[in-house]
């Protein structure tokens, strides 16, 4: 029931956990972090509180300096390991987190399972991961084929995705459950609420509806899921208490 994401300097697990902590209050299951190094992804997730799976997993041992954590109250397949977020597709390339429900996913999981995609967990989550998949085979940029595979879905979702091919970027889309930047100095940040990343900085972009950002550690830019125009969006200054 909570993200945050990191992208910057700093190693990014570490502020990723705490973050996570901050967000404990929105009530969770199970919690996962995705991180990346280069083309490489480092997974580590499981059902449980997050400071024993810190413990148990050495979630403060992962490499890279941007990555996605998730804290999951399960809606679609119990609360387990296998179940827990991220999810991946079936190259392993794509990772992404997941807050909300995908009212449609049993049709669409139907559908990939004839495609010859194989599942690995039970939550309506993993479909999405799937479906970037099959829509990059069609060509075109990452994005687009995000953009593509997201404008399939029926629910509410606020994701964080995290693809191999692109090391300098991660995805952010908001749709009926909340999701804020963090613009930092050479750091940028997301994250369901924003006491996951105040303590860094003050300096917050609210995503509405059917929204999405791009961020790299010097840039941020937000589209229009529908159209994939780019929108202005105003940053707002939140007093330190
Ligand atoms: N529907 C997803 C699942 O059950 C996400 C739940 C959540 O919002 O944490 O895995």
């Amino acid at each position: 029931c909570g993200i945050i994401g990191y992208i910057g300097d700093r190693q990014a697990c570490k502020v990723i956990v705490k973050g996570l902590k901050r967000l404990e209050y929105r009530g969770y299951d199970s919690a996962g972090i995705v991180t990346a190094e280069g083309g490489r992804l480092h997974i580590k997730k499981g059902a449980g509180r997050i400071d024993e799976l810190a413990e148990k997993l050495g979630f403060l041992e992962m490499p890279g300096e941007r990555g996605i954590g998730h804290t999951r109250w399960a809606t679609h397949g119990i609360p387990n390991d296998i179940n827990a977020h991220p999810q991946t597709d079936c190259t392993g390339k794509i990772a992404l987190v997941h807050n909300g429900i995908i009212e449609n996913y049993r049709e669409l999981r139907e559908e990939l399972l004839k495609r010859g995609h194989r599942f690995d967990s039970d939550t309506d989550t993993e479909v999405i991961a799937h479906l970037i998949e099959e829509e990059l085979k069609s060509g075109g940029s990452f994005e687009e084929a995000m953009r593509r595979a997201l404008l399939r879905l029926k629910g509410s979702f606020a994701l964080g995705i995290i693809y191999t091919e692109e090391p300098d970027r991660l995805y952010f889309v908001r749709n009926e459950s909340p999701l804020v930047l963090g613009i930092g100095e050479g750091e940028n940040f997301a994250a369901s609420d924003v006491p996951a990343f105040l303590e860094y900085t003050n300096r917050v972009v609210f995503l509405d509806d059917r929204e999405y950002a791009v961020l790299t550690k010097d840039s941020w830019t937000v589209k229009n899921l529908d159209t994939g125009e780019r929108i202005e969006k105003p940053v707002h200054e939140i007093e330190w208490s």
